[in-house]
């Protein structure tokens, strides 16, 4: 079956040519470094007592909305490690009981400052997504991979099953949702299948995932898979290629051009390059540049959308709280309006 599947993905290789590619424009908010799991392929995690760990505070928040709304972005993208309760003494420091508290502020400071928030804060609760969902245009969490690999033995939070929980909730409450898959990690072609599969097995119930990231593995310095080897172009491609042949249609397909130009994903199926930001850099990865739109633009024919997808817009998905700026900046589309 695997097999029969991979055929067929590679049979599309080379007949993709969309009219258009979509991304957002957004600034990127790396709220906490601080981490409970511990990735092997991961730089981005501190231990909570470390010298560069860090919870950013309001005025640092605020700071960087400032510099997203002068220029014309639409998304504060709000990143996280998962922190549980190991941040607790730092958000009492700033006057808070908990990180889902700081998180809606933030968010409500990012709706004052007319960006719509989309905000992936790792494995949440029912309640959490509860609390969030009116403050948010759209949520996320990658998948990763359906598989146990060696990389996440020391992540409790990357059960899959958990993960594939928390983008059930995500769909019982309406929560436009990105999800996506980690490649290269240690797993294998048949795992990547099978993530895949999953989240076409979910969607059909909820009609709530609105893009899959396909994000090949990077090696940092300084972990575990620094000596690993990142996919090849050829992986990856087959990857796209298969996630576009399982997923419905609606669900976009997305690569982040810093990570894979979009003359080598769009070919195989990628219809998205996620949120690109004039101001500030990829803190997850930071080597890798974002490419100027100029640049992109002369690749493929760009067309802007908001953190939310276009169908979500117009059937109101989004946060209630998120209205009023989404009339602002969506065409009759559900795009960004030029
Ligand atoms: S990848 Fe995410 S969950 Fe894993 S260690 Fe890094 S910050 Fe934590």
């Amino acid at each position: 079956m695997v097999g029969i599947i991979l055929i067929f993905a590679l049979l599309y290789v080379g007949v993709m040519n969309p009219d258009y590619v979509t991304f957002s424009k957004n600034v990127f908010i790396p709220v906490t470094n601080v981490c409970r799991n511990r990735c092997h392929y991961c730089g981005f995690r501190r231990d909570p007592d470390g010298a560069e760990a860090y919870l950013m505070t309001p005025d640092q928040v605020r700071t960087l909305l400032n510099k997203g709304a002068s220029s014309n972005c639409t998304e504060a993208l709000f990143t996280f490690g998962e922190p549980s309760e190991l941040i607790h003494d730092a958000l009492a420091g700033i006057g808070y009981l908990n990180l889902i508290e700081y998180v809606a502020d933030l968010c409500r400071m990012a709706i004052a400052h007319g960006l719509l928030p989309h905000t992936n804060a790792g494995v949440l609760s029912y309640d959490d997504f509860k609390a969030l969902k009116p403050l948010n245009a759209s949520m996320g969490l990658m998948l990763e991979t359906i598989a146990s690999v060696a990389a996440h033995k020391d992540s409790p939070s990357k059960s899959p099953r958990e993960r594939l929980r928390v983008m059930e909730d995500a769909g019982r409450l309406r929560i436009p949702f990105t999800t996506g898959i980690l490649v290269g990690i240690g797993e294998t072609h048949e795992d990547r299948l099978n993530s895949l599969m999953a989240i076409r097995e979910l969607h059909p119930r909820y009609g709530h995932i609105q893009e899959v990231i396909i994000q090949p593995f990077v090696p940092k310095q300084n972990t575990p898979m620094f000596n690993c080897e990142p996919p090849s172009t050829g992986e990856m491609q087959e990857t796209i290629a298969l996630a576009r042949r399982i997923l419905p249609p609606e669900v976009a397909i997305q690569v982040p051009p810093n990570l894979m130009s979009p003359n080598l994903s769009v070919p195989y199926g990628a219809s998205d390059l996620g949120g690109i930001s004039p101001v500030t850099i990829d803190y997850i990865t930071p080597e890798n540049e974002w490419p100027a739109l100029e640049t992109l633009g002369s690749c493929v024919r760009l067309r802007e959308r908001l953190p939310v997808y276009p169908h979500f817009v117009l059937d109101k998905w989004y946060g209630a709280e998120t209205e009023e700026l989404i009339n602002k900046y969506a065409d009759e589309d559900g795009f960004r309006k030029c």
